[in-house]
Parts: structure tokens; C-alpha cells; sequence
């Protein structure tokens, strides 16, 4: 078998950005020129003002979001207004969306070697947190959401589990009620992965508000981005003191800003002692830019959403089945199509990109415990667990996926475009 390369678009996040020099994507070369929009998102819509955010972070000399010759206050200001926008008491930025789960882990104080339930399908940064933050991940099959199956979740439940790790994939989210009663059920911690849904809703309830902590990726193909960075949210004081503490050297530190610098302590907590931690942080740079981008989120996803809803409703006559999302009103847009067989899934892939239209199959068809690395149990310690067995359901499902890569700037021109490309590669691959 090959291995999966860590560079490759298909292993980063779905919907790649794509220039007329970019390298092809697994299965299929853009046509000459490129794609016929930027498939990205928040990097689309890029414009003056993250340049204008940033220079007067650069001339403010005050880079580091503690202290500097200017008082800085970009993460803070950033904390705050994501904390709103997710519903959250608490919101701490990162430097990027695996130090954000890490974080939420630690955060809500996993023991070493406990079980945490990760969906077979999702991006490799899942599996390393639960490593760096000594846990052991176990793996459960998806169902036709494409995330983590109730029902898969309760078998893989074992006493030593400690927590499940739900991934809200391609900008919708997971179907989080019957999950959280399952987690109740057995007394599971919750970890959102929200690193590919910042903006996403769950019947009215924020990603990220939903369980314990979720943990959000800034990393240059999210949904917010710069270039690197992440959030954790949280609801809990004591695990948000943890977090703080964390992600600044355990905490060891005391400014002109008060004990901690993570601003005031929670009362009555007892675990709130300095540890010694890791250094995580955001950057002001990355608090300024994000911020400005915060006020585009829900615009953007709005739009994206009315995008994949027009298309699909445009091919209704067609036999295509497409991914069922458990909130479709709250998702971020995701056009995800789930064909017949994997012969079909590339088949309509090819006849796609002929058309200038960008589609992959997710993460390659290939489940995350086909890495070689989850598969063997090999990390920076050693190897920490024994081969899981084949995700044969998962496998299956991804095998016949095809996302087609919407753009944040597409035009209406490039709607009706894209309506018609999809219309004209499903009538010839599913002929
Ligand atoms: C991007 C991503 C991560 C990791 O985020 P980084 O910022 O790259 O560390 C984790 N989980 C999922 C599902 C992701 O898509």
C-alpha cells in the first residue's frame, strides 16, 4: 500500500485552495488555468483589512499578547468576541487546531492511557492530540454523515474509556444529541472537533458550545484563518483555568495583568496551582487577523450553505445521493456527494474536473486507521496500541465520496457554472 502523503491536499482539509499553479489533486489534473473559482474560504475573501490589522500590529512592535512596548489586546479582544459567537463562557486562543484539542484535553484533565472515541474518518491532527495529551485513541466507523456513529460510539465503549472525540467534517455538524446521550450514558467527557466548522450550528446551538470543550483550527484552509492558529471553548471555570495555564507554561508567570495571566482565577477551585505546561500561544498578529475576519463567518457560510443548496436542488431529477447532514440549516455549506461505488466516485470526480469544477474523494477514500502510523500504534513514545481492526463501514462510505470544493468569492456566474458542471459530470458518470 502507498502511503498517504502528510502534504497532500486530501489529508489537510477538503476544500483545498487551488491556483492555476497548483500541483493536481489525487485523481485528476485541473484543466489548463485552474479551477474556474478559488476553491477557499476564508483566504477568498481576504482583503485590506487583515493588511491593514496586521501593519498596525507590526508597528505597534507588540507581537506577543501579554506584553509589549504597546499594551497588546488583539487575542484578548479575539477571546471575547469568539467566546460570543460560539456561546461560550470561555474561548482561549492557540497556535493552531491540534494544540486546541490537545489543550481541551489536558484541559479537562484526561488520565494517562484513558480511551478517547475518535470517528475513523477525520484528519490525523485528532489522533496526535489524544497522543501528545497521553491518551490511547480507539476508533469507531461513521455512518452516511460522514461522522461518528451513535451506535459505533456505544460498542467501542469499553470501562476505560474516557472520552469521545466527535468531528463536525466539512463545515456541518455531527449529530450531537444522540451522541451526547450515549456520552451521558456512560459519564464520557466531550471534545468537539470544530477545527473545520467555526460558524457551524447544531439545531441552534453553537459547534464548540455542544460538549465539554471543542477546538477550533485557524490553519490557512479553515474557515477562519491565519495561516496557522486555533481556539478552545469551554464551559467549564476550572478547565478554562487549566487551558490558560496550559497553553503559557503552566501558568508560572505573573504580570502587571495579575496572577496567571489568564485574568481572574475561578473562586473555590482547588486544582489551580501553577503546573508546569506547554507554550502554545497565539500570536497578536494572529489575534488581529482573526478578529477582523470573525465579522465575515457567518456572511460567508450563509452564502456557501445557499450555494450547496442550490445545486443540489438544481440536480433533483438525478439519481445523487448526497450526504445527509443532521443540521443542514446550520451547516457551513458542503456539498458532498455520495456515489454508488468508488468507480463511480472517481469516475465523477474526472468528469468534474474536465469541467474546471474542484472535487475529491475525502481523505482520499482512506480512513484515518489506514495511516500507517495510527495503524501500528507508533508515536514520539514508542508504540502505544495494538493494530485496530479495518473500518470496513467507513472505509466504504469515504470510498465513494466526492466533495465539490465551493469558494467563499464565487460569483453568480460561477454558480451557474458549477450548477451546470455537476449537472453534465452526473449525467455522464452515472450513465
Ligand atoms: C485541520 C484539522 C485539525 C488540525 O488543525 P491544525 O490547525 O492543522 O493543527 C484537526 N482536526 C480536523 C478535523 C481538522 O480538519
Amino acid at each position: 500500500m502507498t502511503e498517504p502523503d502528510p502534504a497532500s491536499p486530501d489529508n489537510r482539509h477538503p476544500t483545498r485552495a487551488a491556483s492555476p499553479t497548483a500541483p493536481a489533486t489525487p485523481g485528476g489534473a485541473p484543466p489548463d488555468g485552474g479551477w474556474r473559482y478559488e476553491p477557499s474560504r476564508a483566504l477568498a475573501l481576504w482583503d485590506e483589512r487583515e493588511v491593514e490589522a496586521a501593519v498596525e500590529v507590526l508597528r505597534s512592535r507588540s507581537l506577543f499578547r501579554y506584553y509589549g512596548p504597546r499594551a497588546p489586546r488583539h487575542v484578548d479582544a479575539f477571546e471575547a468576541a469568539f467566546a460570543e459567537r460560539t456561546g461560550c463562557p470561555y474561548a482561549v486562543g492557540v497556535s493552531s487546531g491540534t494544540a486546541a484539542l490537545t489543550a481541551a484535553l489536558v484541559g479537562l484533565g484526561i488520565p494517562e492511557g484513558a480511551e478517547v472515541v475518535i470517528p475513523a474518518v477525520t484528519f490525523v491532527g485528532s489522533v496526535s492530540a489524544v497522543v501528545a495529551a497521553r491518551g490511547v485513541p480507539v476508533f469507531a466507523d461513521i455512518d452516511d454523515s460522514l461522522t461518528l456513529d451513535p451506535a459505533a460510539l456505544e460498542s467501542a465503549v469499553t470501562e476505560r474509556t474516557w472520552g469521545v472525540l466527535p468531528v463536525h467534517l466539512n463545515n456541518a455538524a455531527a449529530d450531537m444529541d444522540p451522541l451526547l446521550r450515549v456520552a451521558e450514558r456512560h459519564g464520557l467527557r466531550v471534545v468537539e472537533d470544530a477545527a473545520q466548522a467555526a460558524g457551524v450550528n447544531y439545531r441552534g446551538r453553537p459547534a464548540g458550545s455542544l460538549g465539554d470543550a471543542g477546538a477550533f483550527s485557524f490553519q490557512q484552509d479553515k474557515n477562519l484563518t491565519a495561516g496557522e492558529g486555533g481556539a478552545v471553548t469551554l464551559r467549564d471555570a476550572a478547565a478554562h483555568q487549566r487551558v490558560v495555564r496550559f497553553q503559557d507554561q503552566g501558568g508560572q508567570f505573573s504580570t502587571s495583568r495579575g496572577p496567571g495571566r489568564g485574568g481572574p482565577e475561578p473562586e473555590g477551585e482547588a486544582e489551580v496551582a501553577p503546573f508546569l505546561g506547554c507554550n502554545l500561544r497565539m500570536t497578536e498578529l494572529a489575534g488581529a487577523i482573526l478578529t477582523v475576519q470573525l465579522d465575515r463567518l457567518d456572511g460567508m457560510n450563509r452564502r456557501l450553505r445557499e450555494v450547496a443548496r442550490r445545486v443540489r436542488a438544481s440536480v433533483s431529477d438525478l439519481p445523487l445521493e448526497w450526504r445527509q447532514l443532521p443540521d443542514e440549516e446550520g451547516s457551513g455549506g458542503d456539498l458532498t456527494a455520495l456515489l454508488g461505488s468508488r468507480l463511480q466516485a472517481r469516475r465523477f470526480t474526472a468528469a468534474l474536473h474536465a469541467e474546471g469544477v474542484p472535487a475529491h474523494t475525502l481523505y482520499q477514500g482512506r480512513t484515518v486507521t489506514s495511516n500507517p502510523a495510527v495503524r501500528d500504534g507508533r508515536t514520539a513514545w514508542g508504540v502505544r496500541w495494538e493494530r485496530p481492526p479495518r473500518m470496513r463501514t467507513s472505509e466504504g462510505i469515504i470510498g465513494r465520496s466526492v466533495t465539490v470544493g465551493l469558494g467563499a468569492a464565487m460569483t453568480e456566474a460561477d454558480v451557474e457554472g458549477l450548477t451546470s458542471a455537476v449537472r453534465k459530470a452526473a449525467e455522464e458518470s452515472l450513465r
